[in-house]
């Protein structure tokens, strides 16, 4: 805002200069007042689009810091204030180290390391995914934009980063990955994801010393249950194979549907004998479970041991030999392919 002073000498009205003085300092005051007013017009508009800016970070779920080269003063944009400290508080106020000791890294990366050492000192532009804890003990996901200012002799100003909340977005992923993995009926994972754990442990095999064996078992004769007592009836039943299976089986151990009444169980790092150990427990506590129907159900096994140099089609035919052997040797038998 300007401020305009005006002189006016006391002058005779009949003195020509004066009143053409006058005159020019009317003209003066109202070209200011016409200047005042397109400023305000301008301060208003600014403040309109830094309201805009806000509400559109708040919908994006942005928010953006800043660090000072020469103070390594840190400040925040509200939303991001209000993402890392709390709605409740009332200052932006956070050292740069303890807004590094915010960022949770995933692996063995060490993204604060990295903002660091890349982006504030190396002045590379980075763009890292990592998580935070809210103050009230939330885990949200954050994409994190990152680059460093420099004015024009090669001096760092600022560095800036842009941090996107993308926890619902991340949510849904993880979601969608996990139901393109999982079996409908039982929630074991489905025969895609069995064959990529295959095809992992086999390459592990091949590249490691390390022991990897499955277990295959197709429940005997299983067409009887539904025959007898309904569809519905052999989906409990498939059901409850399944919860068994994943209650007596290791952490480690990776249980699988293979397909109809058909099960998988890959048991890293487990030698053949110790995986014929785990198959005959199964077989057991399988044939001692009591059905509602009142029908006992057994399974026939067959294991195997991934060999180095063997490719995994012949060892799966292996596997469905012993387990083949299992059933035409009177079914509820455990076949090891040594
Ligand atoms: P075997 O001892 O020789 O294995 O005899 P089986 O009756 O178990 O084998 P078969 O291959 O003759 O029949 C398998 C049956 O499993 C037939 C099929 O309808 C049933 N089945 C496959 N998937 C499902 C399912 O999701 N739910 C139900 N209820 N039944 C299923
Ligand atoms: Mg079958
Ligand atoms: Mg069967």
């Amino acid at each position: 805002m300007r401020l305009l002073f005006v002189e006016l000498y006391v002058v005779s009205m009949s003195d020509e200069s004066s009143k053409l003085q006058i005159e020019l300092l009317e003209q003066q005051i109202i070209a200011l007042e016409m200047e005042n007013h397109q400023l305000s017009q301008m301060v208003s508009a600014s403040k309109l689009e830094i309201h805009k800016l806000r509400e559109i970070q708040k919908l994006a779920k942005v928010g953006t810091w800043s660090l000072n080269h020469l103070s390594y003063k840190l400040t925040l944009s509200e939303e991001l204030q209000f993402l890392l400290l709390g709605g409740e508080t009332k200052t932006n106020t956070l050292s740069w180290d303890a807004f590094l000791e915010l960022i949770i890294s995933e692996n063995d990366n060490n993204i604060a390391q990295s903002i660091t050492e890349d982006v504030v000192l190396g002045g590379q532009k980075k763009v890292f995914e990592h998580s935070i804890e809210t103050p009230d003990g939330q885990t949200r996901y954050i994409k994190h934009f990152c680059e460093t200012f420099y004015n024009s002799i090669g001096q760092p100003l600022n560095s800036v980063g842009l941090m996107q909340d993308i926890t619902d977005e991340k949510c849904n992923a993880m979601q969608l990955e996990l139901l393109s993995v999982t079996d409908d009926l039982t929630g074991l994972f489905n025969r895609r994801k069995m064959n990529e754990v295959l095809v992992s442990q086999h390459d592990i095999v091949q590249r490691y010393q390390s022991d990897c064996s499955a277990i295959l078992l197709d429940l005997d004769s299983f067409k009887q249950f539904n025959d007898l007592f309904g569809h519905q009836t052999g989906d409990i039943v498939l059901t409850t194979v399944a919860n068994m299976m994943i209650s007596h089986m290791r952490s480690a151990d990776i249980c699988g549907r293979w397909g109809g009444e058909e099960f998988l169980i890959v048991c890293q790092n487990t030698a053949c004998e110790h995986a014929a150990i785990a198959a005959e427990k199964l077989r057991t506590v399988l044939a001692a479970i009591e059905l509602s129907c009142a029908k006992q159900v057994t399974a026939s096994f067959g294991v195997a041991q991934i060999i180095k140099g063997e490719e995994l089609t012949a060892f799966l035919q292996r596997l469905d030999k012993a387990l083949y052997q299992s059933k035409n040797s009177g079914r509820n038998k455990v076949t090891v392919c040594n």
